[in-house]
């Protein structure tokens, strides 16, 4: 079984081929390296380094190699730069999904596991938050994952494509063996900041935030350990597989943690006191995102193994000691 992964030499990307190969699978990548990292790559995969917006570039794959499914990553992530420059996302998100779901029907290749976020709730009525949840994204990368779902509702109609939406909650940690992990340029998430200051690369954390209508007045998030989101992926396309109907799955923990509770944590792990300093809240944050995995684990049989906010920070603290400059 051949699987083409877009966007395979990033962070979730890299771990999923990694999964992938250890469950037994051929595994081509499509990468344009504006984010990834060839070091992220096995050698044991066929790597293509091209953009999903090309369509001459995708056509040359499909035709030289026998692909059954696909996983989609390749896709712009960071929420302020969306906000700052909307169009390069609806560019590369929107865009490149059109033009990967022409290549796909083109060359008759009917099966699409894909990145979405959490980001396409927005500001949620209710906690823990369900795929039957309103979708009404705050921010452009959110409206960008949204608009890729009804993308692909609109082709699965259309076509008899099926595809499976994974919603991720906060994507973070690292592999356990500390070979793979995350490394963004520039750096915005918490997790890895945090790791940075106790690394000695940064002087403090700044909490974005502290009078919030929760417990300790910073925001609560649900971090979803990146190997726990690997497995859901291969699940996901054996899912689809075997028969199961387009669908939209949360990914996350269930458990929400606070700012401050991250940090504190970080803190035991690392043994380093990393310094935090308040500041203004950033702008088009939620109090509190938490999931429901309930969908996952039922429809799925998704069991996340890593999530515990403790090993999350071990094995993210193992990655950033060993590769403060990343890959
Ligand atoms: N955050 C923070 N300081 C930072 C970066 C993030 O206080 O330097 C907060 C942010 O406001 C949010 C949480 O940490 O409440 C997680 O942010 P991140 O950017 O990691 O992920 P997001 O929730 O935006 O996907």
């Amino acid at each position: 079984m051949t699987i083409l992964v877009t966007g395979g030499a990033g962070y979730v990307g890299s771990h999923t081929v990694r999964a992938m190969l250890e469950a037994g699978y051929q595994v081509v990548v499509a990468d344009n390296l504006s984010t990834g990292f060839r070091a992220a790559v096995p050698a044991a995969c066929r790597f293509y380094e091209g953009d999903i917006r090309d369509a001459a570039f995708l056509a040359r794959l499909f035709e030289q190699e026998n692909i059954d499914g696909v996983i989609h990553f390749a896709a712009f992530s960071q929420v302020g730069e969306s906000g700052k420059l909307p169009l390069r996302y609806y560019d590369n998100n929107v865009s490149g999904t059109r033009v990967l779901l022409e290549q796909m029907t083109a060359h008759d290749v009917g099966t699409i596991v894909f990145s979405s976020s959490a980001a396409v709730y927005g500001e949620p009525e209710q906690i823990p938050i369900e795929e039957t949840a309103a979708l009404d994204p705050t921010n452009c990368y959110g409206e960008t994952k949204r608009v890729m779902e009804r993308m692909m509702c609109w082709t699965a109609a259309a076509t008899g494509l099926r595809y499976a939406a994974l919603r991720y909650f906060n994507a973070c940690g690292a592999h356990p063996d500390g070979s793979l992990g995350e490394a963004h340029f520039p750096e915005t998430h918490l997790i890895p900041l945090v790791l940075q200051v106790a690394n000695g690369q940064r002087s403090e954390i700044s909490v974005f935030g502290s009078d919030y209508p929760t417990p300790d007045g910073t925001c609560i998030r649900d971090y979803v350990h990146v190997c726990d989101l690997a497995q859901a992926h291969i699940l996901a396309l054996e899912y689809l597989l075997r028969g199961g109907e387009s669908t939209a799955f949360n990914l996350g923990s269930g458990q929400g943690f606070s700012v401050r509770e991250v940090i504190e944590e970080a803190r035991r792990v690392t043994g380093h006191a990393i310094p935090a300093v308040e500041k203004a809240r950033r702008s088009g944050d939620p109090a509190r995102l938490v999931a429901s995995s309930e969908k996952a684990q039922s429809t799925l049989g998704w069991r996340p193994r890593y999530s515990a906010l403790s090993t999350i920070l071990q094995t993210a603290w193992n990655w950033h000691r060993s590769h403060p400059m990343g890959f």
